[in-house]
C-alpha cells in the first residue's frame, strides 16, 4: 500500500479549505474528506500530482474518481450517517465508501464492472474498511440487505430506480443524480413515514452514466 505522509496531509488542508470556500459546511463531511487519503485510490501514478486537486478524473474501465466537490456534497446530503445504514450504487475507486466509512456510516456498494470490483474490493480492505462489496446491478439494490437509511447513486441514472425506494425505511431517502447526456440534477426523494414519497433538487452536477445489467 502506498504511503500517507505530511504532504499528503497538507494537500488535504488545502482542499478542505477550498470545499469549505465552495460551501461544504458539515464538520463531520469535513473531517473526513481531511482524513481519507485520495491519492490511494488512485492507480496511475501519472495522476498522483492531482490527487488533491478538486477535479474528476479517469480510474480506468472508462470509469471515473468522482471529484472531491461532488462527493462533499452528496455526503452533505446524506446528513448524520452515523451508525446508518447507507446502500451506495457505483463503488467505482471507493473513495466515496470511505468517505462515508469516516462519517461513521455502515456502508454496503455496488459496482457493475467486475475488474472495478476486485481492484476496488482488495483495496478497501486492505485499508481496513468495513465497507460490504457487491458485484451486480445497481438498478436491482441490495434486497437481502435493506432496508436502507440511505440510498447514494453515484452515477447519473436516466429514471429512478424503483428497487432503490422499496428498500428505503420510513424516512430514509435516496440522493440521485438525475438525467440523461451531459448534466444530472441532483435529486433527493424521501419515504415519509406514511409511505409517500417527496422530492428536492440540489444543483446540476456531471457523472458518468448509470447502465443496466452487469458488464461482466
Ligand atoms: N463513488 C465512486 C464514483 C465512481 S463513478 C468513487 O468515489 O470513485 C460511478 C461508478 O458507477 C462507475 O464505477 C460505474 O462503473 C458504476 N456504475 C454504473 N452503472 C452502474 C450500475 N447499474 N450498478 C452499479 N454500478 C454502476
Amino acid at each position: 500500500m502506498g504511503e500517507d505522509g505530511y504532504r499528503h496531509q497538507g494537500m488535504r488542508k488545502q482542499l478542505v479549505a477550498e470545499l469549505e470556500r465552495k460551501g461544504i459546511r458539515d464538520p463531520k463531511v469535513l473531517e473526513a474528506i481531511g482524513k481519507v487519503p485520495r491519492h490511494l485510490f488512485i492507480d496511475d501514478s501519472a495522476f498522483l500530482q492531482m490527487a488533491y486537486a478538486d477535479v474528476a478524473f479517469p480510474i480506468g474501465n472508462g470509469q471515473t474518481i468522482s471529484q472531491p466537490y461532488t462527493v462533499a456534497f452528496q455526503s452533505q446530503l446524506l446528513g448524520a450517517v452515523q451508525g446508518r445504514k447507507v446502500l451506495e450504487i457505483g463503488t467505482g475507486s471507493g473513495y466515496q465508501t470511505a468517505v462515508l466509512n469516516h462519517m461513521g456510516a455502515r456502508v454496503f456498494t455496488i459496482e457493475r464492472q467486475r475488474p472495478l470490483y476486485l481492484r476496488t474490493k482488495e483495496r478497501l480492505s486492505r485499508m481496513g474498511s468495513k465497507a460490504k462489496t457487491y458485484y451486480g446491478d445497481g438498478y436491482l439494490g441490495l434486497p437481502k440487505e435493506g432496508p436502507f437509511d440511505r440510498v447514494l447513486v453515484t452515477c447519473g441514472a436516466p429514471y429512478v430506480p424503483q428497487a432503490l425506494l422499496d428498500q428505503l425505511k420510513p424516512d430514509g431517502y435516496a440522493v440521485i443524480p438525475l438525467g440523461e447526456g451531459g448534466e444530472q440534477t441532483m435529486t433527493v426523494i424521501r419515504r415519509e413515514a406514511d409511505g409517500n414519497f417527496t422530492r428536492s433538487t440540489h444543483g446540476d452536477f456531471r457523472f458518468v452514466p448509470m447502465l443496466e445489467q452487469r458488464a461482466g
